[in-house]
């Protein structure tokens, strides 16, 4: 799928501020700091659509991209906060909760890993979550630049093992990177098939 545009459309503290106009919808939610906004800049083709950021725990809001007019991207707040209080840890999760479980123009999750870690606790309870809540979705293993292939091999089989045991699925997945443009032309491509 070829990009012509790609536009901040809105932010939303929940379900009720986000785009009234239903169009496909793919959201992306990862611990914080795992390379969401990269990643939109990745798919967008341009390197300042989203913030990037060396500080977690930024981005609050869910956070709308329009694609080519027709499909838009979620940018979800990350999980896994340090710095902030429970009270608002607990609004941003009721808000996530609510748009990944209610908003009827989603069509998929994509859960972005970091692809340098072994598999997070984390990571594999927001997973058991979303498949408790029948939200389709796949893994998106970020930062694959910054290791060996052979390395991130190792991490995504480990990854891939322990969604089995615990899950009891094998999701399909993505291997990217901000930097060296991999894996943005079968995400795309999985996106147009999802919407064909
Ligand atoms: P977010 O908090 O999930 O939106 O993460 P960001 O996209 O802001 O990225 C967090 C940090 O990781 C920034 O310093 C990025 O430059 C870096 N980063 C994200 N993706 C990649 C990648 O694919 N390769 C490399 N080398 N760095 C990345």
């Amino acid at each position: 799928m070829k990009i012509k545009s790609a536009d901040f459309e809105l932010s939303a503290p929940n379900l009720r501020g986000c785009p009234a106009r239903p169009l496909p919808e793919f959201a992306l939610i990862g611990r914080s700091n795992v390379g969401n906004s990269s990643l939109i800049n990745l798919l967008a083709g341009r390197a300042d659509l989203a913030r990037v950021s060396d500080q977690p725990g930024k981005t609050r809001l869910l956070n709308f991209y329009l694609f080519n007019a027709t499909w838009r991207l979620a940018d979800l707040p990350g999980y896994g906060y340090a710095h902030v209080s429970k009270q608002e840890r607990a609004d941003f999760n009721q808000a996530v909760a609510d748009f990944l479980t209610q908003r009827e123009s989603l069509l998929h999750t994509c859960v972005l890993i970091d692809s340098r870690l072994p598999p997070q606790p984390i990571d594999l309870a927001f997973l058991e979550w979303l498949t408790g809540e029948r939200v389709p979705f796949s893994l998106v293993f970020t930062k694959t630049d910054k290791q060996s292939r052979s390395a991130t091999m190792t991490a995504v089989d480990r990854f891939k093992q322990a969604a089995l045991r615990d899950l009891g699925l094998e999701p399909m997945i993505f291997l990217t990177s901000a930097k060296t443009k991999a894996g943005r032309t079968e995400l795309l491509q999985h996106f147009h098939d999802l919407m064909a």
